[in-house]
């Protein structure tokens, strides 16, 4: 059941010739996005024994939880109008609060010191996101979430045998997972994310990413995320993500009702709860496929893509309601739109993923999806009316027809990269002012 991973290439050193055939602004300009990229991670299946060990994990698990909901409320404490009383909550002052109830308490001090204030530093960086405006404020951690886990800092693995290694966990010793990698990878890893996802530990190691394999090529695509095809290029080609098959999707819904119907805390809950989870790891699994294979096609295929930046608001939209015309103030069943929010949110999760396994293979540059579905990709006439349908696109300024998503790829591709040659088969004078207006603000040089 391990994902497999056999499809990312591993290339021992970078190839320099190749890069030399590229033109001068493009090397500069991949130099400059190759320093961008910091860190990836590798996830391998974890087995522990059972007993001492897996109650020990289970322990940081919930000791994670409790540390991090408790800063949570203790920054929540912190307004506008106790600034002049209390200096800042930050990771420091909450580490030393964490050091002070250690000493108090049995119970804590029995946990492991290094998994919560691993807790802690989860909690600093997810109030970094929220700053940024990358993720939503945070939310307390409940025991009753599918996904558990805890870090362990300055990591120690060692081999066992060809397929087994072994990591050290605080408290639990020496851990099992099954090699899926390459040993160097795994060896290079200064630390480690230890989960459980309904009964399946994980780790996920983080390392340098792997030297990119630069292929021989200058060509640039351009990439369109969206619903009905999971991913369009600017090349013409459909990607489609696999999802449930009509029939897990009916199981799916039917268990999700029943899940709302059953009483909170009864073991007939936790069995449904059960049942959906293995349902949504064996997509997840299917999708990280997916995930792999596709990026790994495109990163040999092309030396750099684009991709338009998603929104967060769009990405967690809920279905809407259905007033029924006859009787105000009721609503109909929207079992449809149930369906197609359900499509959209297991996409949501897919996409992200995509971009960021995307960018640990090849250059990527995000630009901005304004209008991107909307422009003619051929003269530039931005207008609603240009699209016919969900897949027909046709300009109402030059009479230009092409797939929907096609075009809006190639308007992404021409945002990032300033291309000057036209598609086959095309005539006349294509590039429009508008076209060059609507190229990114870092200029290349
Ligand atoms: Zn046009």
């Amino acid at each position: 059941m391990t994902i497999s991973h056999s499809s990312v290439d591993q290339v021992a050193s970078e190839d320099v010739a190749s890069e030399g055939e590229l033109s001068e602004c493009m090397s500069g300009l991949l130099s400059v996005m190759r320093a961008s990229i910091s860190v990836m991670s590798i996830v391998q299946r974890v087995y522990p024994v059972e007993g001492a060990q897996l109650d020990a994990l289970v322990m940081h698990c919930d000791h994670a939880r409790l540390v991090y909901n408790l800063g949570l409320e203790q920054r929540s404490w912190w307004t506008q109008s106790r600034r002049h009383f209390r200096q800042k909550i930050n990771y420091v002052s909450q580490a030393a609060d964490l050091t002070e109830a250690r000493r108090e308490f049995d119970w804590l001090r029995a946990g492991s010191t290094v998994v919560q204030q691993g807790a802690l530093r989860d909690l600093d960086r997810a109030f970094t996101n929220f700053f940024a405006r990358r993720a939503w404020y945070p939310t307390f951690k409940k025991r009753s979430n599918t996904r558990q886990g805890f870090v362990v800092r300055d990591l120690a693995a060692r081999r066992v045998n060809r397929k087994w290694g072994e990591i050290l966990v605080p408290k639990a010793g020496w851990v099992r997972f099954r090699i899926s990698r390459a040993w160097t990878d795994i060896c290079a890893a200064t630390s480690a994310r230890v989960a459980v996802t309904n009964g399946r530990w994980t780790v996920s190691l983080t390392t340098p990413p792997a030297v990119r394999k630069i292929p021989d090529t200058t060509a640039v695509v351009g990439i369109d995320r969206g619903v009905a095809n999971s991913v369009a290029t600017s090349d013409g080609r459909m990607f489609h993500a696999p999802g449930l098959t009509a029939g897990e999707q009916t199981r799916f819904l039917a268990l999700q009702q029943r899940l709302a119907r059953q009483q909170k805390g009864s073991a007939n809950r936790e069995r449904t709860k059960a049942k959906l989870g293995r349902l949504r790891l064996r997509l997840a699994d299917r999708r990280g496929d997916w995930i792999e294979q596709t990026t790994t096609a495109l990163a040999s295929a092309y030396c750099a893509a684009a991709v338009e930046k998603l929104a967060i608001a769009n990405r967690t939209r809920r279905a809407k309601p259905k007033p029924d015309p006859d009787r105000p103030g009721a609503f109909l069943p929207n079992g449809g739109r149930a369906k197609s929010g359900l499509n959209h949110a297991i996409l949501s999760s897919c996409w992200g993923k995509f971009a960021q396994r995307l960018d640990h293979k090849m250059s990527v540059i995000v630009v901005s999806a304004a209008y991107t579905s909307q422009q003619c990709s051929n003269c530039g006439h931005t207008c609603p009316d240009n699209r016919d349908s969900q897949a027909v696109f046709r300009c109402q300024g030059c009479g230009f027809e092409h797939h929907a998503d096609t075009n809006a790829a190639i308007n992404i591709r021409d945002r990032a990269f300033i291309i000057d040659h036209q598609p086959e088969g095309m005539s006349g004078d294509r590039v429009h002012q508008s076209r060059l207006r609507a190229a990114p603000t870092t200029s290349v040089p």
